[in-house]
């Protein structure tokens, strides 16, 4: 079942989902196995992977100059997501950004996930890349996630980008996008970045998965905007608990989303290591609670790869 079937099957009953990063590359794919395992009797719906574009680094050579170097550092997207459905018989999402992917690549990807039997994909345009102020599309790949939906959905009517081809093989992909309560930072206005959200929905994605926040209001808010305006796709929530002391300063500033007052005044008061914990997996298992009360189609962790939190979480919530 992908995304939506699932949804649908569940007649109202808000499911478990969660997202996982690849493993740093050389190490093994039982760490991730690792962090899966622990999940797995809370049945999840399904599993979400990240894609990780390339990005630069610097190396000294021999005759002390620096070369500039092209990597990887967490390549392992389409093959996780295949060894996710062969393991563990779960549905796998892939994410699929626009950077780093020319149009044609873009298609050889979906081929890929389609023969591997993935008929799931999160389709995002992607950040710049690290060490640039600025998201560039690769020559001839596309400039927002509306144009690469809009690929999907072609490619799901058999029309692949090569006019010669006669009766290619519709794929069948339920493709998810990503969503902002607290608006997409590039976005001069809400109501700007949400006209942006319909022409994703317009375009043939089927439902939206929405960035983290800790303010459920901020959630309900958008909910209701996106309703208000036409948008009538699941919306799913996504959730990432604060559980070191880094993440007060990291998350905020990485991810563009305030801390509630009353959440920031509980973590101020906080001594130790083991206090924030408590204070950030309390937020959560509370945040998680009255979305489930008001029905949300499933609660979507942010892992990071790190099921102890994660678990301790939906053990209070399912
Ligand atoms: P878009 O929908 O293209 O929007 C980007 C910006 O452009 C917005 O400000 C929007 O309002 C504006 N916009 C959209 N369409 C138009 C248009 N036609 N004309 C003008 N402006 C427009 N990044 C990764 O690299 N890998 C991942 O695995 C990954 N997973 C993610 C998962 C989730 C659930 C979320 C919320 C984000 C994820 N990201 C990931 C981050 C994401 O790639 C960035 O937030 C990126 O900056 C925007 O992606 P988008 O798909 O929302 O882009």
């Amino acid at each position: 079942m992908n995304v939506i079937e699932s949804i649908e099957a569940s007649k109202g009953e808000t499911l478990f989902s969660f997202e996982i990063l690849p493993p740093l590359k050389g190490m093994s794919i039982e760490s991730l196995y690792g962090a899966i395992d622990p999940l797995m009797e809370f049945n999840p719906s399904f599993i979400n992977v990240t894609y990780h574009r390339e990005e630069y680094v610097y190396k000294k050579m021999s005759d002390g100059l620096l070369k500039k170097i092209s990597t990887r550092k967490r390549p392992g997207t389409v093959g996780i997501c295949a060894a996710i459905k062969n393991k563990y018989k779960v549905e796998a999402v892939p994410h699929l950004t626009c950077g780093g992917f020319t149009q044609e690549e873009t298609e050889d990807a979906l081929i890929d996930l389609n023969f591997l039997g993935i008929d799931n994909v999160l389709a995002l345009r992607g950040d710049a890349i690290k060490s640039e102020p600025n998201f560039v599309p690769d020559e001839g790949g596309h400039k927002h996630a509306t144009e690469l939906v809009a690929q999907i959905v072609r490619m799901n009517k058999g029309h692949y980008l090569s006019d010669e081809l006669d009766n290619a093989a519709p794929t069948n992909f339920c493709i998810g996008v990503a969503g902002y309560p607290e608006k997409h930072y590039e976005s001069m206005s809400m109501n700007t970045d949400l006209k942006y959200l319909k022409q994703k929905i317009d375009a043939g994605a089927e439902y939206i998965v929405t960035q983290m926040f800790f303010d459920n209001k901020k959630f309900f808010d958008f909910q209701d905007r996106c309703r208000k305006m036409g948008i009538k796709v699941p919306i799913i929530p996504g959730l990432k608990p604060v559980t070191i002391e880094k993440h007060i300063s990291f998350l905020p500033k990485t991810f563009k989303v305030d801390f509630p007052e009353e959440f920031a005044t509980e973590l101020e008061k906080c001594k130790t290591k083991e206090q924030i914990r408590k204070v950030g997996i309390e937020w959560c298992i509370n945040q998680s609670k009255e979305l489930k009360a008001a029905g949300v189609p499933s609660l979507h962790y942010y892992t990071m790869s790190q099921s102890a939190t994660t678990r301790e979480i939906i053990s209070e919530v399912f």
